[in-house]
């Protein structure tokens, strides 16, 4: 389907041609720094992998425009867009932390997944699968220890690109996505009568935050956990700097700002070393500028 060599061009040329959804990103210059040009700011965990253009999940591929960047810039990297593709198609993917092992519990449960488009990279794996027509797209989210199924909104880096580690990313099994088994696929849907995100809820026992720094921690959780995919980093970014204001101008205590920020991360299914990092980068910005609650009537009225 797609042969397992080929340069980013290549690879583009044939993603199009299949009529897979494609998405620029950043790649890494010679010297291992992503070609945003942004050098420490940008986060390690999206160093030469996020994506070139915003919009990336709402527009079609605009094609003659990747192609004219690409060969401007062959250190781009790609990556595919899951959900509704412009085939026809639906597609998700199991993104495996690791070993091969960690599927184990999920054939266990629903029998052998069948064999499938697959990308491997240094340590991990993607199996990309066709959901089946009737079935409603999961959301994204952790599924197993060290699974995570991708799905709309969910996009992941492709073959060829260049991982930070230094190794090219390639298909080690090159054919048409094998349909989802129904059993798993009905599993994982998103339930019809439940909001598609993980609500958060802060456990106020034991607090020692002002009310003002608790319900600001409280708001910026909740936008975190509702964040999608393409956004969560960012938007964690956002919150926990804000979040780190108020600990620097004693509105909320840290240990509760850190485990808050850190469980309204996972809840999304971000990775637990990608949510440390984002929230230590935000802590050293956000406690340089002290925020308190503004007065009163202020707080009143808004
Ligand atoms: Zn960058």
């Amino acid at each position: 389907m797609l042969g397992r060599e080929g340069d980013g061009l290549d690879l583009l040329e044939r993603y199009y041609a299949l009529g897979l959804a494609i998405v620029l990103l950043h790649g890494l210059t010679e010297t291992g720094e992503c070609t945003c040009g942004r050098g420490l700011d940008c986060q390690p965990s999206q160093s030469g992998k996020h994506p070139l253009w915003p919009g990336y999940l709402d527009g079609e591929p605009r094609w003659a425009d990747m192609r004219r960047e690409l060969v401007r810039s062959r250190r781009r990297n790609l990556a595919l867009r899951l959900g509704d593709q412009p085939n026809g198609s639906r597609l998700v993917a199991l993104d495996v932390d690791g070993h091969d092992s960690l599927l184990n519990p999920i054939v266990a449960r629903f029998g052998a997944l069948p064999p499938t488009l697959t990308e491997r990279s240094g340590r991990g794996a993607h199996w990309v699968y066709r959901l089946p027509a009737e079935f409603r797209y999961p959301v994204n989210s952790t599924i197993a220890l060290g699974v995570e199924i991708k799905s709309a909104r969910g996009k992941f880096t492709a073959p060829t690109s260049l991982h930070a580690a230094g190794h090219r990313r390639r298909w080690t099994i090159a054919v048409e996505p094998a349909e989802l088994p129904r059993a798993f696929a009905e599993a994982i849907q998103r339930p019809p009568d439940r909001p598609p995100t993980v609500l958060h809820r802060i456990d106020l026992s034991g607090l020692e935050s002002s009310a003002y720094g608790r319900r600001a921690l409280e708001d910026e959780c909740r936008a975190v956990s509702e964040a999608h995919e393409g956004e969560r980093n960012a938007t964690l970014n956002r919150a926990a700097f804000s979040v780190f204001q108020l600990v620097a101008g004693r509105e909320i205590r840290t240990a509760e700002a850190e485990r808050e920020l850190l469980r309204a991360a996972l809840a999304t299914g971000m990775r637990e070393r990608e949510a440390r990092a984002t929230i230590e980068s935000a802590r050293r910005g956000g406690t340089r500028t002290p925020r308190t609650a503004p007065p009163r009537a202020l707080v009143r009225r808004a």
